[in-house]
């Protein structure tokens, strides 16, 4: 069957990086116990209010299309919640709602790139980057970051890929990470998409977790808001993933360049699912932080386990989002090759680094996904088991 260039353009044809989370799965459906850190997604469901607003929503008869770029309260709430964090002036022209951050993410490329034109993102990613872009019809191309420099761009390394680049993508607090970007590394590349004249394209849908220091929207940066795009989602700060509902905060152009694709695409976001995000919206931060209180509290589990030296497992500084990041190369593994012998001696299923690029190699990406104590059990487990990696005779 002929289908589109465009479709297997997307994956490059290669594996899609989850072999060890569909192993892991097919183990548990034949019924071995397996623990199962490989998934970004809350151990908790959306909360019953929020539920109760939906249905009330449904039954109230809000169950047509909506049109346009969302309900005008909603589209409000969401300028001032980010007026409130930011202190950028915000109104509803600025804002689109979409279904999920996801959806944000191809649209603003969509509309600022055109067919051949240099994408930028930063490698290790959130695997779905290279693959949304190559959809638009753009160039994908990676911004390497190093682990000693807790995966945040150099200066050097901007300045070597900006130039002639028309979007930059990036994300704090990051997913696979768990790094938030300091204030310098945003300074520098604010100043280093204005120097070239590229638009930012800004990740914050991790933007309620933070373990440590702050979270900066770069668009609050002096001249950044006429060209960031910034990409927002209830999915993690309400555990409404299912429900797919995200926003996209940018000037009003690019707004309404968004609208006009979404006539085309999704044509826009159930109204049911609108009212209860803005519900959800209107129980404020304590809401939000008992979402997010888990995930702290496990990466504080993480802290006392894994932060001091261990053998052949270094725990990159976690300061948010719902990941850990191991630099494992230490013991002269892999990180698939870790990955596999993780889950057939331990049955404990974890991320490889290369999963999520090439400059996360030799890592692991571990979700913050489970119960503590089973989640500290698989912290001494991993590192017990790297321990013993470092002490086999070199073959
Ligand atoms: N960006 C990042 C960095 C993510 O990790 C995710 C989801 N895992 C998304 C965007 C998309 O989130 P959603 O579409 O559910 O809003």
């Amino acid at each position: 069957m002929r289908l589109a260039k465009r479709v297997s353009d997307m994956t490059g044809g290669g594996p899609d990086g989850w072999a060890i989370y569909y192993q892991a799965r097919a183990m548990a459906e034949a019924g071995q116990p397996v623990t199962n850190l490989t998934i970004g997604e809350h151990d908790v469901r959306t909360d019953p209010a929020i539920l109760d607003a939906m249905h009330r929503s449904a039954r109230a008869g809000n169950t047509g299309y909506t049109f346009g770029a969302g309900k005008p309260a909603l589209r409000a709430a969401v300028a001032e919640r980010v007026e409130l964090r930011t202190g950028v002036r915000t109104g509803p022209e600025n804002v689109i709602i979409t279904p999920g951050g996801q959806a944000g993410l191809f649209a603003s490329h969509m509309v600022l790139c055109d067919a051949g034109d240099r994408a930028l993102f930063i490698d290790p990613y959130y695997a779905t980057y290279p693959g949304t872009i190559r959809a638009t019809g753009a160039e994908a191309v990676p911004v390497p970051t190093r682990s000693a420099d807790a995966f945040q761009p150099t200066a050097e390394v901007l300045d070597a890929h900006l130039p002639g680049a028309r979007t930059l993508l990036i994300n704090t607090p990051n997913n696979p990470t768990g790094v938030v970007w300091s204030r310098p590394t945003l300074e520098r590349v604010a100043d280093a998409v204005t120097r070239h004249g590229t638009w930012l394209i800004s990740d914050e849908v991790y933007d309620t977790q933070i373990w440590e220091g702050e979270h900066l929207s770069p668009r609050a940066l002096p001249g950044m808001a006429e060209r960031t795009v910034v990409i927002g989602s209830m999915s993690k700060s309400h555990a409404m993933t299912g429900s797919r509902l995200g926003w996209v905060v940018a000037p009003a152009e690019v707004v309404t360049a968004i609208t006009t694709l979404a006539t085309s695409t999704t044509y826009g976001v159930a109204p049911f699912i609108q009212d209860a995000a803005l519900f959800a919206l209107q129980q404020g931060g304590a809401f939000e932080s008992a979402i997010a209180e888990p995930f702290r509290r496990r990466r504080d589990i993480a802290m006392r386990v894994l932060g001091g030296p261990n053998p052949g497992l270094r725990l990159i500084p976690a300061s948010g989002a719902m990941y850990l990041m191991l630099d494992i190369r230490a013991t002269g593994l892999s990180g698939n090759a870790f990955a596999e012998r993780l889950l057939a001696e331990e049955a404990i299923a974890v991320m490889p680094g290369e999963s999520f690029g090439a400059a996360a190699a030799g890592h692991l990406r571990v979700a913050m996904t489970i119960e503590d104590n089973a989640f500290e059990d698989a912290l001494v487990r991993i590192a017990a088991f790297a321990g013993r990696v470092v002490q086999e005779p070199a073959l």
